[in-house]
């Protein structure tokens, strides 16, 4: 196990009716705040009213930016930055999902830098300072409503990139899981997708982070695969729902990737699928892992695999290795396709081969010429895993 800081700024306040301390928590920080949010689902389920009545309550004035884009833009940031320095606004709620809540962050740091707040997600080291974020989660996915991350795309160059910054953690999330009982089958899937890849980016790995994390892992995908098709079916569930948010918080919150070497290999891939087709992040994620794991199976990585198939799915350990390995993967594909019924090819998701040198290159390129996951992949790895998606 490596060394590693571990500091999470997060207050949550976690369950039903927890909005009710909204104002309160925001009016310790500013009285003025910019309301960040999406196409407008939070206007249909009444979230929105909620939050601003409390926020009245407490005197905190509100400003906003709304149609934030799934995928979200710099052209949203960039217009979040000016309405706060023109109101001189204190802090920023984001209410939504990872793209309300990144386009949030961005927009926070972006207060406090003088130039484009592109420089800001090119260049995580320009990310020092920024005005307070708070969220109010809607979408159990990203795990943005308790770390620093936030990916934001320039459809204009065909980019989509993560930055990072110890200052963009959110100061205070509301996870209300009734606030996602309107969530789409469809989202949900999606959301569910997003949280066992977070997981398995860092279970797959070759420095062992820890015993401890390792398990913590096993236990977020097993309450994924438990709970993701509860939610999918039965979307007012309120365990499902809870355990759901809950879990997508912990999967990427720095806990299981403490003392591991951190390395990500398909949402690197994914990145550039969402910044060529716009494509939803967890479907995306869903369809490229099985074959990712196929790509990388090696007499090298078996182990790890074994791993996973005997603690997570009950595969008899006595088997052939490379037979738990192959049944792990199949039934993680068929959760995703069968179970949360997923797309199972990127063809279904309109997608063709045009772009895949392109993609490969530029999917490399951002992670400095190879990406060093838990195996290294090179650009033609990249097309290749992309081929065997189509
Ligand atoms: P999202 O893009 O925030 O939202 C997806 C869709 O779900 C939107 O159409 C949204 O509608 C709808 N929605 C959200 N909550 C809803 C609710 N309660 N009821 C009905 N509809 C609802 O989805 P996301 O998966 O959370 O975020 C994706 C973005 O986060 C991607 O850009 C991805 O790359 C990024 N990401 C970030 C991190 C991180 O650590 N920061 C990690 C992984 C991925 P409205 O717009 O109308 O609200
Ligand atoms: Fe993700």
């Amino acid at each position: 196990m490596y060394n590693f800081n571990f500091q999470v700024a997060t207050k949550v306040l976690f369950g039903e009716g927890q909005i009710k301390h909204l104002g309160e928590e925001i009016a310790k920080y500013t009285d003025k705040v910019l309301l960040v949010y999406g196409g407008g689902s939070i206007k249909r389920n009444g979230i929105y009213d909620s939050a601003v009545e409390q926020l009245k309550k407490h005197k905190v004035k509100v400003f906003e930016l709304s149609n934030v884009d799934p995928n979200p833009r710099i052209e949203s940031v960039r217009e979040g930055v000016a309405i706060c320095k023109e109101n001189s606004i204190g802090g920023v709620l984001a209410i939504g999902g990872g793209s309300s809540i990144d386009c949030s962050k961005v927009i926070s740091a972006g207060v406090k830098y003088d130039g484009d707040p592109w420089d800001l997600v090119v260049d995580k080291s320009l990310v020092k300072d920024s005005i307070p974020v708070f969220t109010v989660l809607t979408l159990a996915a990203t795990g943005s409503e308790m770390n620093g991350n936030a990916v934001i795309s320039n459809m204009e160059t065909n980019e989509k990139i993560g930055t990072y910054g110890r200052c963009l953690i959110p100061k205070l999330s509301v996870l209300d899981p009734t606030y996602t009982f309107s969530v789409p089958a469809r989202h949900t899937a999606a959301g569910t997708a997003d949280i066992i890849s977070h997981t398995f980016e860092n279970y797959f790995t070759n420095v062992d982070g820890g015993y401890l994390q390792s398990r913590m892992a096993e236990a977020i995908l097993k309450t994924c695969f438990h709970y993701g098709p509860i939610a999918y079916n039965d979307p007012t569930n309120y365990d499902a729902r809870a355990n759901l948010m809950w879990a997508s918080s912990w999967a990427i919150n720095g806990l299981i990737s403490a003392g591991s070497a951190n390395n990500w290999s398909v949402h690197p891939m994914e990145h550039e699928l969402s910044a060529f087709y716009d494509v939803t992040h967890g479907e995306g994620l869903a369809i490229l892992t099985p074959h990712w794991m196929r790509h990388i199976l090696s007499d090298d990585t078996v182990s790890k695999f074994v791993e996973y198939g005997v603690n997570v799915w009950g595969i008899d350990s006595s088997l052939d290795r490379f037979d738990i390995a192959n049944m792990a993967i199949d039934k993680t594909e068929e959760f995703f396709t069968k179970e949360l019924h997923i797309p199972a090819t990127l063809r279904e998701l309109n997608l063709t081969n045009k772009d895949f040198d392109k993609m490969a290159k530029k999917a490399v390129q951002v992670k400095g010429g190879s990406i060093q996951g838990f195996v290294e992949l090179h650009a033609e790895d990249v097309k290749k895993i992309y081929e065997m998606s189509l």
